[in-house]
């Protein structure tokens, strides 16, 4: 998962990174902007989050078209490698970011590349992009024609030296995509709240959708292919997206409270507290709380400035969950507590709260999860692609709760988080069943 960011107008590469910031709970890997300085693009960035790897004092106000990327990476290395790429197009240059994965980049550059030995989705795509920008000479027409060759989850930004802006999202709509117009700006970001948060307008594209902002800079919006099913991820709404952000037409925070409602009607427990696992379990557990009716209290805090465990790399990850929350003793000790979190993937982060709430005196814990077993891998932009990783795969709910360590578990169910959304969601980590368009190139995605 990443977050992508693109701006035409006045100062855009500080805009940019002020939309980035507004992005950084998509990535913490790296981050980059590419800005267009004359005819050439020029690049800011690095590892580390925005403020680490980007000098904003080295940003120029003058420059009128910028695009930029923060990574969390679901392909390719971990920690050597950030976007945007910048690639020749016969003279013209492209700076290209995206965030998704394209699952056929293997055949693509087989068979559209000329057997080009390119072991990144990124670097593929952006080949590709440049290949059909020379045969088409736009980013427009070059869009369309990527929509027939690529096959995955994708929400792409790209700006030429020609001083064109574009952003797309796949047919299946899988990341989100949002954008704003106005007089004299186009401004381009992940998620709808990030231009929200800068005064910016929100609208969302839709599947297959295209923005495109021509070197005069007059903008439109098309549908560049037909659109698939619709198939938004159902983790954007359990974890990933922010709270106050709307993907096709859903407020997240929405979405995760009404799956906290659902789980607590199907619980025959009633405890004494309800206690999220912050941040992303805050939502969930307000909902399972105001339907329980029990009081709703936080007995963990994190610090606020170590980042999300588990868009981390697996070395660091591991080291910061142990570390990462201080406890609320008064409240834990004879407690009967439900604890509720968004999700469980690997286990790591729930045993380690569970031993932390019995050495603080917890009477009982029931661990409940708002979302359903995750058993399949995701090939679509989340980093739980090996499946000897995920804690319910092949395990039975008793198996898993011996592992945490909880009194009882509880998962949601897939029709109640499906339900709680409201909306056609990818959901194949909880059913694998992929969407249509990917699920025949989903066993040649692996990670390098
Ligand atoms: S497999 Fe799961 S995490 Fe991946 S896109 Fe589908 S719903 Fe999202």
């Amino acid at each position: 998962m990443c977050g992508i960011a693109g701006f035409l107008g006045p100062g855009a590469p500080r805009v940019v990174y002020e939309l980035l910031l507004e992005l950084q709970h998509r990535g913490h890997e790296a981050a980059g902007i590419a800005y267009l300085l004359g005819s050439r693009f020029a690049l800011e960035g690095g590892k580390g989050l925005v403020y680490e790897a980007i000098g904003v004092h080295r940003l120029p106000a003058s420059a009128g078209l910028a695009v930029g990327h923060v990574r969390y990476s679901t392909s390719g290395p971990y920690g050597r490698l950030y976007q945007p790429l910048i690639v020749d197009a016969g003279g013209v240059y492209l700076a290209v970011a995206f965030n998704g994965n394209i699952v056929n980049y293997r055949s693509v550059a087989r068979e559209h590349l000329g057997g080009l030995r390119l072991d990144w989705d990124a670097w593929v795509l952006a080949a590709l992009l440049a290949r059909l920008y020379g045969e088409e000479g736009s980013l427009a027409d070059a869009t369309r024609r990527l929509y027939e060759v690529l096959r995955g989850s994708f929400a792409l930004v790209a700006a030429s030296s020609r001083g064109e802006l574009l952003a797309a999202r796949d047919p299946h709509g899988i990341r989100p995509l949002a954008y704003s117009l106005g007089d004299g700006y186009a401004a381009v970001a992940s998620e709808t709240a990030a231009l929200e948060a800068l005064g910016f307008k929100p609208r969302e594209l839709g599947r297959s959708m295209m923005l495109y902002c021509d070197p005069s800079g007059h903008c439109s919006v098309e549908q560049a292919a037909p659109p698939a099913e619709q198939k938004t991820c159902i983790f954007e709404y359990i974890y990933f997206a922010r709270p106050d952000s709307v993907i096709d037409g859903v407020e997240v925070y929405r979405a995760r409270v009404e799956m906290g409602r659902r789980l607590a009607r199907i619980d025959d427990v009633t405890p004494d507290i309800v206690a999220p696992v912050p941040d992303s379990g805050r939502a969930a557990a307000s909902g399972y709380a105001l339907e329980k009716g029990r009081p709703l209290l936080e007995v963990l805090y994190p610090s606020r400035f170590r980042g999300r465990a588990f868009i981390l790399p697996p070395g660091v990850r591991v080291e910061r969950v142990a570390k990462k929350y201080g406890i609320l003793r008064s409240a834990v000790r004879g407690s009967r507590i439900a604890l509720v979190d968004d999700s469980i993937v690997r286990g790591s982060t729930a045993s380690r709260i569970v031993a932390l709430l019995r050495g603080n005196g917890a009477r009982e814990i029931h661990f409940r999860s708002a979302s359903p077993p995750i058993v399949c891998p995701c090939m679509l932009g989340i980093d739980f692609p090996r499946p000897s990783e995920l804690v319910a795969r092949g395990r039975s709910v008793e198996e898993i709760r011996r592992i945490i360590g909880s009194d009882t578990l509880l998962y949601n169910t897939v029709e109640n988080v499906r339900a709680a959304v409201g909306i056609g969601v990818c959901d194949a980590c909880f059913t694998c069943r992929y969407p249509r368009l990917v699920e025949r190139y989903v066993s040649e995605f692996t990670r390098d």
